[in-house]
C-alpha cells in the first residue's frame, strides 16, 4: 500500500463506470481513443513517484516505516514541510507544463487539511469527523485519484445569487435511510471525472443559511462506479493525431464532465457534512483546505507561465525577432508574470504559520493574490503567443507533409533563420496547440474559472484583506493639526 503504479491505477479505472462521450457509452476509459492517452499520461505521472531519483522529492514516509505516500498527503508540520510539499507540487506541474491542471495533488492536499481539521466536521455530527479521517487514510493508502464537483447547474441566476438552488436540477438529498443518504440531481463540472477513481462532492460556498437549503447542504465522496451515477463528457480534444501534430492535446486531455446522480445511495460512512448550510459554506475556509489548494495552484501557475516564456523566446529566437526591442518588451511582460508567481510562492511558503488545527499553512494573502491575478494573466500570456506567432500559428503543415509529396515545398518555404523546416513546424504546432486549438481555448477557460467565479473570489479577497492601518494613515491626514 502507499504510492500506486500507473498500471494499478489503469486497472482500477476498468470498473464498469458509466461514462458517455460523443453520443455513446464508453466501455473502457483506458482504451477509448479519446481518453486513453490522457489516462496513460496520468499513469506515467504516478509511475514517476517510484523513480529512485524522484522518490524523495515526490513522496514521504513516516518514522520507522518503509511505506511511501504521495507528498501531497503530507500534513505540513513546519515551514520546511510546506516548502518540501511545494517542491513536489511544482515538479508535478512542470511535468505537464501546467497543462494538466487537475493532477491528484490538488485534492489530496484538501483532504489532508479536512482530516486534520476533523473536529470541524464533528460540529455537524460526531461521526463525520471519523468519516473524514478514515477517508483521508483510505485515499492516502491506495493513492486514489479524485475529481470533485462544487457547483450546481444554474437554471435561474437570480436564485443562485441569493444562495438558493433550483429543485429541478441541483444535487439534493431526497431520502434519508438507515444505510445513508439518497441523492438526486446534477453537478458541474468534474474535471478528470472519467479518469479518476472517486468523486468528492462538496457544496459551493454560497448556500443560504436557511432550513429550505438543508437538502442541498452536503459533502460526501463515492467511487465512480457507484450505481446511478453517470459522467457526461464534453467533446474530447484528443482526436488521435500524432504527438508531433498535437503535442499537448495528444498528451494532456484531462476531460471535463457534467455528473448526474439518479437516486444514488451515499453510505453514512462516506458523508462528511449534511443539513447544515452554514457549516458547508465555511468548510473550505475554516479548515484552510482552500489555502492548501491555492498552494498547489500557484505552483502550477508558475510552471505554466515559465513554459509560455520558454515558448515565446523559442518562437522569436528562431526568426531573430527577439532582437527587436518592442518584441523584447512583450516577452518581458510574460517574464514578469512568471516572476510574480515565483515571488508570491516564496512569500507564502516562507511565511507559513501553524493554524488552529496544528498544520502549517502557507500565508494566504500572497497565494490569494496570485489566484486572483492569474485568471487575468493567463489570457494575456496566450494573447502574447498569438501576437508574436501571428500567421506562423496557421502555417502549420502536418507531420505527414514532411515525408509525402509536399516535402520539398515544406523544406524550401518553411525554413527560418535559426530553425530547419521540420523544427519550425513542430514549434509552431506546439504554439498553436497552446494558443489557438480547442485544447488551448479550454486551457484559457479553465484558468479563468476553475477556482470559482472571478467576481466571487475578488469579493472574498476584499473582505479578508486587512486595510485598517492604511485607512488610519489616510484618516490621520484628515484630522485638524495643532
Ligand atoms: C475548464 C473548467 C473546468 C472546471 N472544473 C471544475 C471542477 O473540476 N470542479 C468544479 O466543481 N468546478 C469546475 N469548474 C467550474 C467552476 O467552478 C465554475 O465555472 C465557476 O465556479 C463559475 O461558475 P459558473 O461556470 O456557473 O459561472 P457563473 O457563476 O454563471 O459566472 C459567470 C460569470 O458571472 C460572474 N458572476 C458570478 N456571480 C456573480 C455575482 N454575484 N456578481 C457579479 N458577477 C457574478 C462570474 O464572475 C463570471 O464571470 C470548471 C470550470 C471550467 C471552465
Amino acid at each position: 500500500m502507499g504510492i500506486c503504479t500507473g498500471d494499478e491505477y489503469l486497472n482500477r479505472l476498468r470498473d464498469g463506470r458509466e461514462v458517455w462521450l460523443g453520443g455513446e457509452r464508453v466501455d473502457d476509459v483506458t482504451s477509448h481513443p479519446s481518453l486513453k492517452r490522457g489516462a496513460g499520461s496520468m499513469a506515467q505521472l504516478l509511475d514517476r513517484q517510484h523513480e529512485e531519483t524522484l522518490s524523495t522529492r515526490l513522496t514521504y514516509s513516516e518514522p520507522c516505516s518503509a511505506e511511501r505516500f504521495a507528498m501531497s498527503f503530507l500534513p505540513p508540520a513546519s515551514v520546511d514541510d510546506v516548502v518540501r510539499r511545494g517542491a513536489a507540487f511544482y515538479d508535478w506541474a512542470k511535468w505537464s507544463n501546467g497543462m494538466m491542471g487537475r493532477t491528484p495533488d490538488y485534492l489530496n492536499c484538501s483532504f489532508t487539511a479536512f482530516a486534520n481539521a476533523a473536529e470541524y466536521f464533528a460540529e455537524c455530527r460526531p461521526q463525520f469527523a471519523e468519516n473524514v479521517r478514515n477517508y483521508y487514510a483510505q485515499i492516502r493508502a491506495k493513492d486514489l485519484v479524485l475529481t470533485h464537483t462544487l457547483v450546481n447547474p444554474q437554471v435561474n441566476r437570480h436564485l443562485t445569487s441569493q444562495g438558493l438552488a433550483s429543485p429541478e436540477v441541483a444535487l439534493r438529498v431526497v431520502q434519508e435511510t438507515g444505510e445513508g443518504l439518497i441523492v438526486t440531481g446534477a453537478r458541474l463540472l468534474a474535471t478528470l471525472g472519467p479518469l479518476s477513481d472517486e468523486i468528492a462532492v462538496f457544496p459551493s460556498t454560497v448556500l443560504k443559511a436557511d432550513p429550505e437549503m438543508k437538502p442541498y447542504a452536503l459533502a460526501f465522496a463515492l467511487p465512480n462506479a457507484t450505481p446511478g451515477m453517470k459522467y457526461i463528457c464534453r467533446d474530447s480534444y484528443d482526436s488521435g493525431k500524432s504527438l508531433f501534430d498535437a503535442p499537448l492535446s495528444g498528451r494532456f486531455e484531462e476531460m471535463d464532465c457534467i455528473v448526474v446522480f439518479d437516486n444514488v445511495l451515499v453510505p453514512w460512512d462516506r458523508v462528511f457534512l449534511y443539513d447544515r448550510p452554514e457549516l458547508c459554506n465555511r468548510a473550505y475556509a475554516e479548515t484552510n483546505a482552500v489555502v492548501h489548494m491555492m498552494h498547489q495552484v500557484v505552483c502550477k501557475n508558475l510552471a505554466k507561465a515559465e513554459f509560455i516564456v520558454g515558448l515565446l523566446c523559442a518562437m522569436t529566437r528562431a526568426s531573430e525577432r527577439d532582437k527587436d526591442i518592442a518584441v523584447q518588451g512583450q516577452i518581458a511582460e510574460a517574464m514578469w508574470i512568471a516572476e510574480s508567481m515565483r515571488a508570491f510562492l516564496y512569500s507564502a511558503e516562507h511565511q507559513a504559520e501553524q493554524d488552529k488545527w496544528g498544520l502549517y499553512v502557507p500565508l494566504r494573502c500572497p497565494l490569494d493574490t496570485a489566484r486572483n491575478l492569474f485568471p487575468k494573466m493567463y489570457p494575456r500570456l496566450i494573447e502574447l503567443v498569438q501576437l508574436l506567432g501571428s500567421s506562423s500559428l496557421m502555417a502549420t503543415p502536418c507531420e505527414s507533409d514532411l515525408t509525402n509529396a509536399l516535402r520539398p515545398d515544406v523544406e524550401q518555404y518553411l525554413q527560418l533563420a535559426h530553425l530547419n523546416s521540420r523544427d519550425r513546424v513542430a514549434l509552431f504546432r506546439l504554439a498553436q496547440d497552446v494558443a489557438v486549438s480547442g485544447f488551448g481555448g479550454r486551457q484559457t477557460l479553465y484558468e479563468r474559472f476553475f477556482f470559482g467565479p472571478p467576481s466571487v473570489m475578488t469579493a472574498s479577497y476584499f473582505k479578508l484583506y486587512d486595510s485598517t492601518e492604511y485607512v488610519e494613515r489616510v484618516e490621520e491626514l484628515l484630522e485638524p493639526t495643532a
